[in-house]
């Protein structure tokens, strides 16, 4: 309460709350008064229910606004698993491939090499969103097809991103794992639908979102039963331009402090550049990330999307050499 508050403007707020069934403890200080309001529902109460009565100063939740991908609610770690590779476990599981499927040849070969390096889940685009427009927005439909046609000829799970509610159907009947990407982590819509479907799904961190907006936005699909959620953190906006997004590696400890969730770290998309990706991938790894998403084409001179950022098989290759030393290091394995 406002210093000076009267005892009549206490008095409101301690029988609004009590109206809405909220327990009150009461701190008296010499200048103040503090009110600690108490209940099982107060998540669902706007704070300006009391933001707005006279002599209220400020009114903060002390609860997080997340509450199904808290730690609290489920302390020990959740483990997502796609036929048989256990995501969250000891495993560090690295999916890789192109930003786009672009054509058989081009996902068949980069199958084949990723796979030989290590990595056990196959990535590609078909619906991409792109920021313009005018740019390439995937095969789509046929672009699913190609990815089931090379999981199936290579053994691999794949994972692809779903950007329209209504696709969600669709492209779950053909990827393994669905993404949302940067753009979609707060589409709710989006959320719901995937959720409703209960497949497992990678939830990326949105471009300016904070940790505590993207373990909500996780609550959308955990809240309609879908308990394999795993997030991806892949850069956020800062005021530093040297790199296409900000590698928020603090996001790791974080997460894995106040969530349950698995939580991946895709390099390719904060580095922008393919020369800086090996160091951010061994740094995550060290960090205690359980896995990685890797954009890696057969030819990025000629990729569609993202080419810059895009490792070639060969080196490829050589960082997954790395990153194995450093998970055996620390108790984990590729
Ligand atoms: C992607 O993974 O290709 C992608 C578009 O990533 P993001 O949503 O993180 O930008
Ligand atoms: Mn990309």
């Amino acid at each position: 309460m406002k210093t000076g508050a009267t005892k009549g403007e206490v008095d409101a707020v301690v029988q609004r709350a009590r109206s809405l069934g909220l327990d009150i403890q009461f701190n008296l200080g010499t200048d103040k008064t503090v009110l600690a309001m108490l209940g099982s529902n107060t998540g669902q109460l706007p704070t300006e229910t009391f933001a707005v009565l006279p002599g209220v100063e400020k009114v903060a939740r002390i609860m997080k606004p997340y509450k199904l991908a808290a730690r609290e609610f489920k302390p020990t770690d959740s483990v997502v698993s796609i036929d048989g590779i256990n995501i969250g476990d000891k495993r560090i599981v690295v999916m890789a491939g192109p930003c786009a499927v672009e054509s058989e040849e081009q996902l068949a070969a980069v199958a084949i090499a990723v796979k030989k390096a290590g990595a056990c889940i196959l990535r590609g685009g078909a619906f991409k969103p792109r920021t313009s427009p005018f740019s390439f927005q995937g095969l789509e439909k046929a672009g699913l097809e190609l990815l089931a046609q090379v999981r199936k000829e290579s053994d691999i799970p794949v994972v692809t991103e779903v950007v329209d509610p209504h696709d969600v159907d669709l492209v779950a009947e053909y990827a393994d794992i669905l993404q949302v990407g940067a753009r979609n982590m707060q589409n709710y819509a989006l959320l719901t639908e995937i959720g409703k479907r209960k497949c497992p799904v990678v939830l990326k961190r949105g471009l300016s979102a904070t940790v505590t907006e993207w373990l909500t936005a996780a609550d959308y699909l955990l809240a309609e039963g879908n308990n394999q959620v795993i997030l991806c953190e892949r850069g956020i906006r800062t005021f530093e331009d040297s790199t296409r997004f900000s590698l928020d590696i603090s996001s790791i400890p974080v997460i894995k402090k106040s969530s349950h969730l698995p939580l991946i770290v895709d390099p390719s998309h904060a580095a922008g550049h393919y020369s800086l990706v090996p160091s951010m991938a061994k740094a995550v790894v060290a960090a205690g990330a359980d896995g990685l998403l890797i954009e890696v084409h057969p030819n990025p001179k000629e990729a569609l999307v993202d080419g810059l950022q895009s490792l070639t098989p060969s080196d490829f290759y050589r960082l997954m050499q790395e990153l194995k030393l450093i998970a055996k290091s620390i108790g984990r394995y590729i």
